[in-house]
């Protein structure tokens, strides 16, 4: 069966805050944008909506003095994106093709070539890497190992029973806190002695009589079976090297994230960990046409409030790029921004004042 094909002016990926945001304004402009997010995978931490779907109460979203649980306040972004007319497709990109205007993006059912691209594909959570961590059957992964405490921390195996959480940053205190509600006594094991969480969260934390720290210690190694599940961890005092089992039915990983950029591999401009590099004060890659906001390409604030931020400018500089394209007439000549004529063959210039030149683009393409 031939794909769909579809063009687009403007393709967005990604329905978090930072995706969402450049919908709104997209659609707001008459671009008719298409937003394509993955499919909820548990296994692959994708949710449409982002981060903000496994997240509780969102106290620090500007608007919203008494707070806003995560979902609802997604929901009210699609909504709003909805309003304008943004198009949504919920799937799997296979493949991107950034290597020449209009860009292709290629699902199981469609071919998509799009004039600009917005990259907001987040991040996703990292894991420590230790034995038994996996997922069955090669560990315990999904069998009380976790790193989402708002989608698992519910489930009967954790009620009432200890539990641990490993990071010492926000998610971890948020983790931990929403944790103390099921578990009888939660342990946040760090591997310093400091937390690096904000003082609010901190304060949170210290005040809830059912979350203890483990400090200086990392976890080595988790414990259990297939039939009961966790049964504790291995640790280890990082400044003395003394070790010891911990009993517990849990353990949430909350050590931060990675972006998501390998579908963009090799393709596009990234640092050494893979966020996406954008230019100055802008969202532009070092692909012209391609933008890119949000976590995929913030490593320093991350939070949704600056996500919706470069959402918004993402949509205004793509905005501005199509602004400037050449418009092509109906004789395959193309007329730029400036009033100039390129020849359908591209071979000559004519300017606005009737001179005709060579293409130094063209003729330099040729090796002149
Ligand atoms: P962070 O990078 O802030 O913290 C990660 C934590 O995990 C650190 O304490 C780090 O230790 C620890 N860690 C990292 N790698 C390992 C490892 N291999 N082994 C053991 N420990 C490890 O990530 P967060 O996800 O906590 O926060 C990310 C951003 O999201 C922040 O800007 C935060 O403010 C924001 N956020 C805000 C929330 C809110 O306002 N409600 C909720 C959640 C996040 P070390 O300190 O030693 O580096």
């Amino acid at each position: 069966m031939s794909k769909e094909t579809l063009h687009k002016e403007v393709v967005i990926i990604g329905s978090g805050p930072a995706g969402l945001t450049a919908a709104i304004y997209s659609a707001r402009a008459n671009l008719k944008p298409l937003l394509i997010d993955a499919p909820p995978d548990a296994e692959k931490q994708t949710s449409p909506g982002g981060q903000l779907m496994i997240t509780t109460d969102v106290e620090n979203y500007p608007g919203f003095s008494k707070g806003i649980q995560g979902p609802d306040l997604m929901a009210e972004f699609r909504r709003q994106a909805e309003r304008f007319g943004t198009e949504f497709l919920e799937a799997w990109i296979t493949k991107v093709e950034l290597q020449q205007r209009p860009f292709t993006l290629y699902t199981k059912d469609q071919v998509i070539t799009t004039e600009t691209l917005i990259i907001a594909s987040g991040a996703s959570a990292k894991w420590l890497g230790i034995p038994g961590e996996a997922k069955i059957p090669d560990g315990l992964g999904g069998h009380g190992v976790s790193a989402c405490a708002t989608c698992d921390g519910p489930l009967p195996a954790f009620r009432n029973k200890p539990l641990v959480v490993v990071g010492g940053g926000d998610t971890a205190m948020e983790e931990a806190t929403f944790l103390t509600r099921y578990g009888s006594r939660v342990y946040v094991v760090h591997r310093r002695d400091k937390l690096r969480a904000s003082k609010i969260m901190q304060e949170k934390a210290f005040a809830n009589d059912k979350l203890e720290f483990i400090w200086d210690t990392a976890v080595d190694k988790i414990l259990g079976n297939q039939k009961d599940g966790v049964t504790g961890v291995q640790l280890s005092n990082v400044k003395t090297g003394e070790q010891g089992d911990f009993p517990c039915a849990g353990v949430f990983i909350a050590i931060g994230h990675k972006p998501n950029t390998e579908l963009f591999k090799g393709q596009i401009e990234t640092d050494e960990i893979g966020y996406i590099k954008t230019s100055g004060h802008s969202t532009a890659t070092n692909i012209p046409g391609v933008f890119a906001c949000g976590d995929v390409q913030d490593s320093v604030y991350r939070q949704a409030v600056t996500a919706a931020g470069t959402g918004c400018m993402a949509a205004l500089d793509s905005e501005r790029f199509l602004d400037h394209l050449p418009i092509v007439m109906p004789t395959g000549d193309e007329v730029t921004m400036e009033g100039e004529h390129v020849t359908a063959d591209r071979e000559a210039i004519i300017t606005p004042d009737g001179h005709i030149v060579p293409n130094k683009t063209g003729a330099a393409a040729q090796g002149d």
